[in-house]
């Protein structure tokens, strides 16, 4: 974040990626900086980092899974990523994911944008065959989440990420149906301004150092590199 600071990148919001997607100006080094789930570490680490170097996130929070309580202050030490899913998985999530006080003060000082990553996270591929009561599961889990986003934050955005990434032709149809225009996917693409706003791409970042993150910028920022790198790496 210091580094993309440092060399003057803007990190986009929602409004921003419509705003691309109808043909108008973004600054030349512009990205967006998302983020997934909603885990507590998003708070006690990535909120003061943004702040303090004036960048902006998105978040696709799962609303399912956030708790109820008071901000958390002071030295927390939270487990590893393994762990955390251990504990959502029998009950204990309140301890490592976010709240929503934690969700609304984020929200208020405009280090993140709250978008939506369903209500509940499932994988309906692997519950239901396909077919309209697949779809039902899914519509209903996409008009939850808006409905608590718009409870909570007093709005609710028309971008959704997909949980791991996976959808199919009629999730995207299903979505549209909800009144979602930009669907976020995990798939490694360049996304220009006359691509699919239903499939954009992004480069999973995990630990890496500032230079990596800079080769990337330059490979996805550019549509002839982009394609021959994409290439590159299906070969
Ligand atoms: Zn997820």
């Amino acid at each position: 974040m210091a580094w993309l600071a440092r060399r003057g990148w803007t990190a986009l919001g929602a409004d921003d990626i419509a705003r691309f997607y109808a043909g108008e100006a973004v600054p030349k080094r512009s990205l967006v900086i998302t983020f997934d789930d909603g885990y507590l570490d998003n708070f006690i680490h990535a909120h003061p980092v943004l702040t303090e170097f004036g960048l902006k996130a998105m978040l696709f929070v799962v609303t399912g899974w956030l708790g109820e309580g008071p901000v958390r202050r002071g030295a927390i030490e939270l487990p590893n990523h393994r762990e955390c899913k251990r504990r959502l998985a029998e009950g204990t999530g309140d301890s490592v994911v976010l709240r929503w006080s934690e969700v609304e003060l984020m929200h208020s000082t405009g280090s993140f944008e709250f978008h939506s990553h369903t209500h509940t996270h499932t994988r309906w591929d692997l519950q239901l065959p396909t077919g309209p009561d697949r779809i039902a599961a899914i519509s209903q889990e996409l008009a939850l989440s808006r409905a608590a986003l718009e409870r909570r934050l007093g709005y609710s955005s028309d971008h959704l990420c997909w949980p791991q990434g996976y959808y199919e032709a009629d999730y995207v149809d299903a979505a549209v149906k909800q009144g979602f225009n930009y669907l976020y996917t995990t798939e490694n693409k360049p996304n220009l301004r006359t691509g699919d706003p239903l499939h954009i791409g992004r480069v999973v970042t995990k630990e890496r150092s500032a230079a990596w993150l800079g080769q990337r910028l330059a490979i996805y920022g550019s549509p002839l590199l982009s394609h021959l790198y994409t290439k590159l790496r299906k070969s």
